[in-house]
């Protein structure tokens, strides 16, 4: 089969492909900037008829069987998997990620629909001792309903079935609206559901280049009950604040500012190689890239000088060549953001030890940066990019105060040998998820998610499923 065979472009909706209104809009490569695709531009009218389609479709999707929910969910992940090859073409057309990384995303976007066909089954309630002779106490969970679903373009595939497969395991039916950046991983994968045998309605797809009046649509909507979004800071505010008057039920999975703090005890070779991993994978554009590497003193030198013969060996290209490390930044916007970052450095005193550089298009030099301080700009804010920015600490106390520095709380790193360091170290981070000697912390059985400014509630493992049903409970009286 050919990845052509599984390009879409409208919206699905009630179990088919629905062209709503005449307008389009085009799907860019980011590594030549060239069309590959025009989309249907369903607007705000498609959220509309995908949530009455989710609407009907719920009762009796959430009266089938866990059972029966789960053999659909282990027939989406399988037929995912055999279409690994031409979804990771897609995804590397449409996002600019290297190829290899796209077959990753791929492995990782199946393991949610995976897992959660699991879970499914195990969805418990409870029965609590009575506090009254004669009266029995039992807890139900239930699904919430209609799921809206908001996602971002860095990882096309995995952010909707990380959101969708635990709904739909729980009983919810779920109206999904992807990026305008990369809606082709999320039509196939309507194309793989309708196949795997989801009824019509379940799972809908509303694709359109107008983001705000479609999340307007869908938060202030009062047939959906919860919303799941993942991207920037900014819009997961405001789609908080729209979806207030309905008082929906929230996930939000938001930016993040990574520190990767190195004590001086540390492997500074697995340091390194933790930091090429965590700093350029996706080339710096996801929520739990390192934005700030914080280094011991007495280290400080000999981390700088290994992390660079290490970034010299990345190489940068198109991404559907597998040799290249690095691939394009999404849009031209992303890289006008880098550079004035690197420029606002620049004049706060930072060195570029290597790269710095926008070269044609939208590719960006993998970059080295020593002499960084938190007056930079980038200190603050999420650089979206493969540039790491080395700050220098020279206690533990001090390092802590640097890391919990941010309105941010979504990943962090930290290299040490000590145990006592590891669990104080651990313990004092304010984030959501804690890297403690590596630099990969991404799986589907532990829960992924932030505090403060990088959002609420909790995606994958045992705790994912619990963001898409309600608690109900039961008071008998009267039992003889
Ligand atoms: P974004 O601008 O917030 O966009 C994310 C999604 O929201 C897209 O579907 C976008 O649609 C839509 N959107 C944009 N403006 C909207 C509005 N006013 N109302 C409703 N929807 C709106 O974020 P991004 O730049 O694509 O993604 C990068 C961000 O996502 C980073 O901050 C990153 O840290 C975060 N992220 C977080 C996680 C996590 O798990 N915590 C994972 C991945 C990414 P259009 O693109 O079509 O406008």
């Amino acid at each position: 089969m050919s990845y052509k065979d599984l390009i879409f472009t409208s919206s699905y909706i009630n179990g088919e492909w629905k062209q709503i209104g005449q307008k389009k809009f085009s799907v860019i490569n980011p590594f030549n900037q060239k069309e590959i695709v025009q989309v249907d531009d369903g607007g705000a009218e498609a959220i509309k008829k995908a949530i009455d389609s989710a609407q009907s479709a719920f009762p009796k999707w959430r009266d089938l069987l866990a059972k029966e929910r789960s053999e659909i969910l282990e027939k989406w992940y399988d037929l995912i998997q055999q279409h690994k090859s031409e979804i990771a073409t897609i995804m590397t057309l449409e996002s600019g990620k290297p190829i290899n990384e796209s077959k990753g995303e791929v492995d990782y976007a199946a393991s949610f629909a995976k897992w959660f066909a699991e879970e499914a089954k195990r969805v418990y309630g409870d029965i609590i001792p009575t506090h009254a002779h004669k009266k029995r106490i039992a807890v139900l969970k239930q699904p919430i309903g209609v799921v809206g679903a908001i996602t971002p373009w860095n990882f096309p595939l995995a952010m909707i079935t990380r959101k969708v497969s635990p709904a739909l395991a729980a009983g919810c039916t779920v109206v999904i609206k992807p990026t305008k950046e990369s809606p082709l991983c999320a039509l196939l994968l309507a194309h793989l559901a309708q196949k795997a045998g989801f009824p019509a309605g379940v799972l809908n797809i509303a694709v359109g280049s107008n983001s705000k009046e479609m999340g307007k649509a869908l938060c202030e909507s009062p047939l959906v009950k919860k919303i799941s979004f993942t991207g920037s800071t900014e819009v997961g505010k405001a789609l908080m604040a729209q979806s207030s008057q309905t008082l929906k039920k929230m996930s939000l999975e938001l930016g993040g500012n990574a520190p990767f703090i190195v004590f001086e005890d540390a492997d500074v070779d697995l340091a390194v190689k933790g930091a090429i991993a965590a700093k350029f994978r996706n080339s710096g554009q996801t929520c739990v890239c390192v934005n700030r590497f914080l280094i011991h003193q007495d280290i400080y030198d000999q981390f700088s000088e290994k992390l660079l013969k290490e970034i010299q060996k990345l190489k940068m290209g198109n991404g559907l060549e597998s040799e290249n490390h690095i691939g394009p930044l999404i849009n031209s916007k992303a890289v006008e953001k880098v550079k004035s970052l690197i420029q606002d450095a620049k004049e706060k005193g930072a060195k570029i030890i290597y790269g710095g550089n926008n070269l044609e298009g939208n590719f960006f030099e993998p970059t080295l940066i020593t002499n960084a301080n938190s007056d930079m700009q980038f200190s603050n804010e999420e650089i979206f990019g493969p540039v790491a920015a080395l700050y220098k600490f020279k206690s533990l106390e001090q390092a802590l105060d640097m890391a919990n520095d941010t309105i941010y709380g979504l990943a962090a790193y930290f290299y040490s040998k000590d145990i006592n360091r590891c669990w104080k170290v651990s313990e004092e981070l304010e984030y959501g998820m804690v890297g403690i000697n590596t630099g990969l912390i991404s799986t589907e059985v532990a829960p992924f998610g932030g505090i403060k400014a990088s959002g609420m509630g909790r995606e994958g493992s045992k705790y994912g499923i619990e963001e898409y049903l309600e608690i109900k409970y039961l008071c008998y009286g009267n039992i003889q």
